[in-house]
């Protein structure tokens, strides 16, 4: 009789336990002073005050590693900006930059130089142009321009933490790459305090645990790259079910200017120095946000078969490409990711 009493009490303070525990409430804070675009949180915590402390904790790692990547304003600290100025001399670095340089080779490596972190003193060119917003660069200058941009001349020494710049007039451009590899820094942040998250920063998404809601996925819009360019940003391709994974689109509709009629964007084929035409949009579902990003650059410049052969070796890793024509294809577990199928 006793220990059923007990065991009635124990029930009755678990139940009321219980009851009394907070439930998860869906929390947004948006931010727009880092890395050019607009970072927005999403996240399930317990109270507004545990969101706050996670996704302000996250904001400010994100300022921290844009004063890193930063190659268009003057930054203090050994980032990007102190390298692209050292006038060819070693320089001691954060090693957030190495990992992104030693990320960045692997990938040019991988994308026969499609992809490139030492694109810098050409597509400096095409951004000054493309502010400007009345002409297009001259061939000559894109050209000469290039003869800085052998990532051979890139010497990165892990150990010592250092980078040199064997050509002074080499000019590194990590903006393929930078913000993917910062909202991953910011997952796994967010992983430890609010496990249940969505970031975006600019179209480069990152999901984490599935939505404390009951739901099993977060749903992530890819853009209508065709829709984009008439100025429709907000149609989607199609809706993806996102749970620990990272969904970044490069496409020609992201940043652009036009010249009688005709739009340059600001994806850059090394081979040809001109804005890549082979597709709209691509995009790359990767749990890694930093390899997505990379990726979805690099697959915008290559052709289609030499590309899906590249995805189709990297496990985890699939991706949707946007042909010109408005045509969409994408692989396997892409499409197994698609809300209602391909
Ligand atoms: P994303 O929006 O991630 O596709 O990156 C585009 C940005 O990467 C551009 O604004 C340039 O800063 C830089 N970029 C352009 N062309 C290339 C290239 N071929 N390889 C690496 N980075 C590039
Ligand atoms: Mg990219």
């Amino acid at each position: 009789m006793k220990k059923h009493l007990a065991m009635c009490l124990l029930f009755a303070l678990i139940l009321s336990l219980s009851g009394c525990s907070p439930k998860n409430e869906r929390y947004v804070a948006s931010y727009w002073d880092a890395f050019d675009t607009q970072l927005t949180i999403m996240g399930y915590a317990k109270s507004k005050a545990e969101f706050d402390a996670a996704s302000e904790a996250a904001h400010q790692e994100f300022l921290r590693l844009h004063k890193i990547f930063d190659s268009h304003t003057e930054q203090p600290g050994a980032g990007v900006w102190a390298v692209n100025h050292a006038a060819g001399q070693p320089l001691q670095v954060e090693p957030e930059l190495i990992e992104v340089l030693e990320l960045s080779r692997d990938m040019a490596e991988k994308t026969t130089g499609k992809f490139s972190p030492a694109l810098g003193a050409v597509t400096e060119i095409w951004s000054r142009y493309r502010s400007e917003g009345v002409r297009l660069p001259g061939m000559e200058e894109l050209m000469a321009a290039s003869v800085h941009t052998d990532i051979s001349d890139i010497r990165l020494d892990a150990g010592g933490r250092t980078v040199q710049l064997l050509d002074p007039l080499m000019r590194l451009d990590l903006g393929a790459v930078a913000k993917g590899y910062a909202v991953e820094r910011l997952a796994k942040l967010l992983s430890g305090m609010m496990p249940s998250f969505l970031i975006d920063a600019g179209g480069n998404i990152r999901a984490g645990e599935a939505p404390a809601d009951g739901r099993e996925a977060w749903t992530v819009g890819v853009t209508d790259p065709a829709a984009a360019l008439l100025g429709e940003s907000s149609k989607v391709l199609g809706k993806f079910q996102a749970v620990n994974v990272s969904v970044v689109s490069s496409g020609g509709y992201q940043r652009y200017y036009e010249v009688d009629g005709v739009k340059y964007h600001h994806i850059i084929d090394p081979e040809t120095l001109m804005p890549g035409d082979k597709f709209l949009q691509v995009t790359v579902l990767a749990r890694d946000s930093g390899l997505a990003d990379c990726l979805s650059t690099a697959l915008f410049l290559m052709d289609y078969d030499v590309g899906r052969a590249l995805i189709e070796s990297l496990p985890g890793v699939d991706a949707i490409w946007v042909r010109n024509d408005a045509t969409v294809l994408m692989t396997p577990g892409a499409a197994l990711m698609a809300v209602g199928g391909e």
